[in-house]
């Protein structure tokens, strides 16, 4: 009936608005968490596809809410960038990952998620600088992960960013490739420092022809531009041959190592000559 049809719009309408608000919630303990120390950064190894050897870590960020207990990314990310707290917590991130990459004897890359936020809501540039000054990181062991949404908006203005971070000496590297609104183009008007392929296709490669195709195609693709090409989602030891037999040259994923503390892989990172 029409009555009946009024009664789910508005239970539907309730909803949107008590996730709405959970998610308003949620946006303010996030800022609380930055100030209490709730966050924290797990760190998961990249290697080379060829001889297995280890190359540097991406930093992903942890929240462990005092009530909620560990809040996954996948959640608390989106709302840091709906309330603008990931500005704040982008520069937590960049701060705390170049600070603690400065103690490894190990001089190896760490990789650090940037979202189109950071892009948009804030000088990236001048922060980057910043840390950079204040850590004492050498430039070159930086790589920023971006994705294809930071180019959307406004391409000019981004790829001048990315240009200005790349003068820094700092690597730029295109995460998530294929997935969103993908567009080749982008790869002509920016100079990216690493493409990286979705765990999406990655973990379907025995199963899926279709994802098979298209990880060699990115493959192809990456070193036909001569740009070195990072597979993600690597779970088992078939995705390694086949990578390995298509030449792709790095490689990340639970076969490889889980996102952890640092300190389990100390034995990779502190028991090491200086580089
Ligand atoms: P991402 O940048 O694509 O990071 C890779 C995600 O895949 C991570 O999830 C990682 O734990 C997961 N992963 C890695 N290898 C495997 C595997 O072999 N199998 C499976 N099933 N998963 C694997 P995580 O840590 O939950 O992060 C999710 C997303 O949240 C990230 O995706 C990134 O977009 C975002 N994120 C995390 N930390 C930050 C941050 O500090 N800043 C920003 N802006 N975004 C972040
Ligand atoms: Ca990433
Ligand atoms: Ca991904
Ligand atoms: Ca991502």
């Amino acid at each position: 009936s029409k009555d009946g049809g009024r009664n789910r719009h508005t239970f539907y309408e309730a909803r949107m608005e008590e996730e709405r608000r959970a998610r308003q919630v949620l946006g303010v303990d996030l800022r609380n968490a930055l100030r209490a120390g709730d966050l924290h950064v797990h760190f998961q190894p990249v290697a080379d596809v060829g001889t297995g050897s280890l190359l540097g870590f991406e930093a992903l960020a942890r929240w462990t809410h005092p009530e909620r207990g560990v809040v996954p990314p996948g959640l608390f990310i989106p709302v840091a960038e709906e309330s603008g707290a990931i500005v704040d917590l982008g520069e937590w991130m960049l701060e705390t990952v170049c600070q603690e990459a400065t103690r490894w004897p190990l001089a190896c890359t760490v990789a650090v998620n940037i979202s189109v936020m950071q892009f948009e809501k804030s000088d990236l540039v001048a922060q980057v600088d910043g840390v950079l000054e204040r850590t004492g990181l050498d430039p070159a062991r930086l790589e920023l992960e971006i994705t294809e949404s930071v180019l959307i908006h406004d391409t000019d203005y981004a790829v001048e960013v990315l240009n200005r971070l790349k003068a820094r000496g700092v690597r730029i590297v295109l995460d998530d490739f294929g997935t969103g609104y993908s567009s080749l183009s982008y790869l002509k008007r920016f100079p990216f420092d690493k493409i990286k392929i979705d765990r999406s296709f990655v973990s379907e490669i025995g199963d899926s022809q279709q994802s098979a195709a298209i990880v060699r195609g990115v493959i192809g693709l990456a070193r036909g531009l001569g740009v070195p090409v990072v597979a993600e989602g690597v779970e088992q030891a078939a995705h390694v041959d086949m990578l390995r037999e298509e030449g792709c040259d790095q490689m990340q994923g639970y076969l490889i190592g889980r996102p952890a503390p640092i300190e389990d892989y100390g034995d990779l990172v502190f028991d090491h000559p200086m580089a």
